[in-house]
């Protein structure tokens, strides 16, 4: 038979089924371990979104409001940079004249997959690398092309102009060292793997190429691919702008 109970043995069955749930929740985030929240419930870092960003933190939907976070926040970007595995050096200032100059930028002297040159960037453009060749580039090439990435071949990042080199409008992200351009991959058995090329190729490069875009739109704010516009039928744009896209 059910067992009946007045209004006050309810209220006391339900406030010891909420304080059990929550003595749960808080054990089982606790032995997950990470940092202690508010010193009462401990949660995982990545999952935290007051812990910083680390470039080891598990990928998820924090990550890019952590990264839009370093854009505001240039001590805390350089930090997040310093303990990632590229190789850099600070760049000065450069005063923004015309729409054209720097400001918390970094030379990026190498990286955990090879580039075809060093490139300067924003410090947030250049943690965004760091997360995108960690938990994308690499990742994409294994899974569909059996193999590593050796070296990734860019178009630069700084260029003083306005957006696809019209004479007006607006002035393109490049102009502060905030976009990059990637034009292709050579692979650690030498072949070559370029948009301009494979993009509809009908191969596994071109699987390997549509996986890449579609993975860095976790991590930049803007991705352009030949399907956007034919200005950009041989390289992905990808910058850490005002703006958002994914094409
Ligand atoms: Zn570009």
């Amino acid at each position: 038979m059910e067992e009946q109970h007045n209004p006050s043995q309810r209220h006391h069955v339900v406030l010891t089924i909420i304080g059990r749930l929550a003595l749960a929740a808080a054990l089982g985030l606790g032995i997950t371990g990470g940092l202690v929240w508010g010193g009462v419930v401990q949660i995982p870092r990545h999952l935290n979104p007051f812990a910083p960003l680390r470039i080891t933190d598990e990928i998820n939907w924090l990550t890019r409001h952590k990264l839009s976070r370093l854009e505001r926040d240039e001590l805390q970007c350089r930090a997040v940079l310093a303990e990632s595995p590229l190789s850099h050096r600070p760049v000065p200032d450069r005063d923004l004249a015309d729409g054209c100059g720097l400001s918390n930028a970094v030379e990026v002297i190498d990286a955990s997959i090879g580039l075809s040159g060093n490139f300067t960037a924003t410090c947030p453009l250049a943690v965004a690398w760091a997360l995108f060749e960690r938990n994308v580039i690499g990742q994409a090439a294994r899974e569909y092309l059996g193999q590593d990435v050796a070296r990734v071949l860019h178009l630069g990042t700084y260029a003083c102009r306005n957006i696809d080199h019209r004479e007006r409008g607006r002035r393109s992200e490049h102009a502060t060292a905030n976009a990059m351009d990637i034009s292709g991959f050579v692979l650690a058995d030498g072949k070559q793997i370029t948009l301009r090329r494979d993009w509809n190729g009908n191969s596994r490069h071109e699987v390997f190429l549509r996986a890449v875009r579609d993975g860095a739109c976790d991590f930049f704010d803007v991705v352009l691919s030949p399907d956007y516009n034919a200005a950009h039928h041989d390289h992905f744009h990808l910058d850490m702008g005002r703006f958002r896209a994914c094409r």
